[in-house]
């Protein structure tokens, strides 16, 4: 319903930003499934490990870490693969990092996953395109399958199983690069890609394959967690054609060039260059912020991690455990 009322509210242009698609067809046979228990359904995790859920009974749960305090809610969510979570909504209270002088602007690529400011390059793992050859055969076992037959039904689970496996070992990788990056540095600062729009063109594969909008997303909530500064810098921003050095914004550079020389003299690598500009510019842009804030523009909450309340106070965050099932 509400889905419905921002469509059209969006087609009259009664609502700001970008264009709100139509509600997306749910399918009968999409095989994920979720369920929420809140306080009041009396959900219970108990002292043996256990999570005690209405109507189901005591579940087994393998824990991936340990709750900080008492949840308010969990959802239970069965995905493609069959395999179940458990996430849990709990408040927690921020846990500053002890500071440190280093900032750092990172420039999102396609040769590379990411470019720091200070000359690091990170590398993408193409975990997609790795398991892509897997997945073709996979879809195309799917293919020949007759509809209904339990056949099919099992090459459905294989082919999500592939696909799970590659988004746990994405998602894994950058957990650790964004804690990494969080932890070493006091500001850290991104373009502001727009990556709904490149992943409709040509690039689309390798731009959902490196994953960017969950990295960012990742950092914004670590940097609120552990009480460092991050900021997004305008995607219009000519990071990659203004020289770092004087300021003049060059010719628009082709994919292809990975390094230009600036008249005054230096001879830049693209996607340094483009790192420096967004650390300069994620500065500027909070020097210009400051009186106004003295916290980065909101306490984000986790946009992939279910059922979030953000919070004035504290941050919320979910915890997730693996049930045994
Ligand atoms: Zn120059």
């Amino acid at each position: 319903m509400t889905a419905y009322r921002n469509f059209f509210a969006s087609l009259s242009e009664e609502r700001k930003g970008r264009k709100v698609a139509p509600p997306r067809f749910r399918s009968r046979k999409d095989n994920r499934q979720a369920i929420r228990f809140t306080r009041n359904s009396r959900f219970a995790v108990l002292d043996n490990g256990r999570l005690r859920l209405p109507k189901i009974g005591e579940v087994p749960v393998r824990w991936s870490r340990t709750l900080p305090a008492e949840p308010s809610s969990v959802t239970v969510i069965k995905d493609a693969v069959g395999r179940y979570f458990a996430s849990f909504v709990v408040q927690t209270t921020d846990e500053p990092l002890p500071p440190v002088g280093f900032e750092v602007g990172i420039d999102l690529g396609l040769t590379h996953f990411a470019v720091l400011s200070n000359g690091k390059r990170i590398t993408a793992p193409k975990f997609l395109r790795r398991a892509a050859r897997k997945l073709k055969r996979l879809q195309q076992d799917l293919s020949r399958k007759q509809r209904g037959s339990n056949n099919r039904a099992k090459a459905v689970v294989k082919v999500a199983r592939a696909h799970a496996r590659v988004a746990d070992s994405r998602r894994d990788w950058q957990h650790k690069l964004s804690t990494r990056i969080i932890r070493d540095s006091q500001a850290v600062y991104v373009e502001d890609l727009c990556v709904v729009g490149l992943g409709r063109t040509r690039l689309a594969k390798s731009v959902h394959d490196a994953g960017w909008a969950a990295f960012t997303d990742m950092l914004e909530y670590k940097a609120a967690r552990y009480g460092r500064t991050f900021g997004r810098v305008d995607r219009f921003f000519p990071s990659t054609r203004m020289c770092s050095d004087c300021g003049r914004i060059n010719e628009k550079l082709p994919l292809s060039v990975r390094s230009w020389t600036c008249p005054c003299g230096p001879v830049h690598d693209r996607d340094v260059n483009a790192a420096i500009n967004i650390l300069a510019a994620g500065r500027a842009e909070r020097l210009n912020a400051c009186g106004a804030q003295a916290r980065p523009a909101s306490v984000p909450a986790p946009r992939r991690e279910a059922g979030i309340r953000p919070n004035a106070a504290c941050s919320t965050r979910s915890v997730e455990g693996t049930s045994a099932l």
